[in-house]
């Protein structure tokens, strides 16, 4: 599903956020990305969901080389392949929960009662079914990371990635979104997580420790 070869992300100035990273990831993995603060973590999910390029090295999602494609390629892999789920959620302010979600089809060639449909669909698969209304700030931190899902999923990408996506939350409504992102990756979806907690990475199948734009040797898999 991914693969990373000797993938350096240099910066003006010299700094090198990746500096020679090797990575597989397969299909129906669901991983850890652990490290200290300036490791080199967000780059390397940037890269994954193609919204930053390497400076050089390979980088393949789902078999395509991402060098090789066009910006606008790009756009629709990440637009059918890929779902994004952040710490602060990004909802749509003033806009119902099914609307939210309804609009992560935005850019797929599906008509807008189709994408409601699918919308109120994915809500009931996270569980808020009864919230399709609701406006964000009427939702708990946790309901809100779950519309967040809802979103990010309702075009069933095969790969789902997520910027700390407990960090935000006090620890029950983090246990319940890691049990529903444990769900989708039963239901087949590759899961790729970065998160700070060590209780969370330690509960995952596979961790990839980073430090200093490398990937460390002897990653934990249970
Ligand atoms: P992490 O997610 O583990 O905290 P990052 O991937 O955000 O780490 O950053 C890795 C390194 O790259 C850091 O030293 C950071 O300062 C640097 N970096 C990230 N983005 C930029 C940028 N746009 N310009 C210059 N340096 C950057």
């Amino acid at each position: 599903m991914i693969e990373m070869i000797d993938v350096i992300k240099a910066y003006p100035g010299g700094v090198r956020a990746l500096d020679g990273v090797d990575l597989h990831i397969g299909a129906g993995e669901l991983v850890a990305v652990v490290g200290p603060s300036g490791s080199g973590k967000s780059t390397v999910l940037n890269l994954i969901g193609t919204l930053d390029r390497p400076t050089s090295g390979t980088v393949r999602i789902d078999g395509l080389d991402v060098a090789a494609l066009s910006d606008r390629r790009l756009a629709a892999l990440r637009a059918t392949r890929i779902g994004f789920v952040f710490q602060q959620f990004h909802l749509a302010a003033g806009t119902s929960a099914l609307d939210n979600v309804a609009d992560g089809l935005l850019y797929r060639d599906v008509r807008r009662a189709e994408r409601r449909r699918l919308a109120a669909e994915a809500l009931e698969r996270v569980g808020l079914g009864h919230r399709l209304r609701h406006d964000p700030h009427e939702l708990s931190g946790g309901e809100r990371q779950r519309v967040a899902i809802a979103r990010a999923v309702v075009g069933r990408p095969p790969l789902l990635l997520a910027d700390e996506p407990t960090g935000a939350l006090d620890s029950h409504s983090g246990d319940g979104v890691m049990e529903l992102l444990g769900e989708l990756n039963e239901s087949g979806t590759t899961v790729v997580i970065i998160t700070h907690d060590r209780e969370i990475a330690a509960s995952l199948p596979r961790q990839i420790r980073m430090r200093d734009g490398r990937v460390l040797t002897g990653e934990v898999v249970r």
